[in-house]
């Protein structure tokens, strides 16, 4: 891949779990980073670990200030901004908020909005509408987590403008291993990263599964995991899940209600388009079952609970 320049100042809307991660690796990256949530003691608690963890051992070339508002970065002089959020009522929300502060803006130069977060092609469509042709637009959902995130390594899976794709390409540079653009429309990223989601719902999903009834059979079911780790049908994801699902530790990497908001997306897809999708729909009952036993905003690991019935405590 050619290495791109960076325009250092980059705007970031959105530090939860992987807006941290992405943030601060662009302020690592040489960025200058300038960041807002609307929780303002995740934003705190973003700034502090970039000046006291990633400062103090790395050489950050970067840096990171934090705005009090969606409008403060889009009527600014950041030309390129990326947002990393919830879902699809929050990233129009964000967008809304985004292309109002655009609108009020003095300089002449057209800004660049990416939209990170995983949404379904009418998000996708409407938050390009929202922004107005003043400002290009990529949506450009990621694969990956907050540890690949830190590492440079994910991969993002544009759609939309070349113009906007090419602006931020050095960005994306920094955060990804690898980037795509698989199309002309945000549709085409959205239905894309959907794909993604059902196979990593569907496989942890079917490894909660076994692991309860292994369990329930009366077997070993770490001396399971451990032989499903070396076999064919074993992966560094379910070696990592599977560990959570055996100690129970269910630290939140990836939200359950956020796997579950992208089977119900992709489940709505397949409805779009008359396909049946049983496999994805069964598994997508566990994840709302395991949400209604407390586990939410726990990693998405979780939905083990939902085949043993055990509430969170
Ligand atoms: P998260 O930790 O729950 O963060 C969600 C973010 O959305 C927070 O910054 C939250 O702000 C913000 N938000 C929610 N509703 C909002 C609203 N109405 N207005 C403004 N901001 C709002 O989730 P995450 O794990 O970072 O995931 C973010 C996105 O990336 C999701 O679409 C997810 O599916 C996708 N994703 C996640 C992973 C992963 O491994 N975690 C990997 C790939 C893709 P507050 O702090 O104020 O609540």
């Amino acid at each position: 891949m050619t290495t791109t320049t960076t325009t250092t100042r980059v705007g970031f809307l959105g530090l939860g779990i992987m807006g941290n991660a992405m943030a601060r690796a662009l302020a690592r990256g040489g960025c200058d980073v300038v960041a807002w949530n609307r929780s303002a003691d995740k934003a705190r608690a973003c700034l502090e670990a970039f000046e006291n963890e990633d400062r103090a051992t790395e050489h950050a070339n970067g840096s990171m200030t934090l705005a009090s508002s969606v409008e403060e970065i889009a009527s600014g002089d950041v030309d390129v901004t990326f947002a990393m959020l919830s879902d699809p009522m929050a990233a129009m929300a964000v967008a809304r908020a985004y292309a109002e502060g655009a609108s009020r803006a003095s300089g002449t130069r057209k800004k660049t909005y990416v939209d990170c977060s995983t949404v379904d092609g009418a998000c996708g469509e409407a938050t390009r509408e929202i922004l107005g042709e003043h400002v290009s637009f990529l949506a450009a959902p990621v694969s990956g987590g907050w540890r690949d995130a830190a590492k440079g390594e994910l991969l993002f899976i544009g759609g939309g403008s070349r113009e906007a794709y090419d602006a931020s390409a050095a960005h994306m540079e920094i955060m990804g291993a690898k980037r795509w653009l698989v199309g002309d429309t945000p549709t085409h990223a959205a239905r894309a990263k959907l794909m993604l989601q059902i196979m990593m719902g569907n496989v942890i999903g079917a490894l909660g599964e076994m692991h309860g009834l292994s369990q329930r059979a009366g077997l070993d079911s770490d001396a399971i995991l451990e032989m499903l780790s070396h076999s064919a049908m074993g992966s560094p994801l379910t070696t990592a899940k599977g560990k959570l699902m055996s100690s129970k530790n269910f630290a939140p990497n990836f939200q359950v209600y956020l796997q579950q908001k992208d089977l119900r997306l992709a489940l709505n897809l397949a409805d779009e388009l008359d396909y049946a999708a049983p496999i994805t729909a069964a598994t997508n009952a566990q994840y709302v079952k395991a949400k209604g036993l407390g586990y939410a905003n726990s990693d998405f690991a979780a939905v083990a609970a939902a085949y043993t019935d055990e509430k969170k405590e």
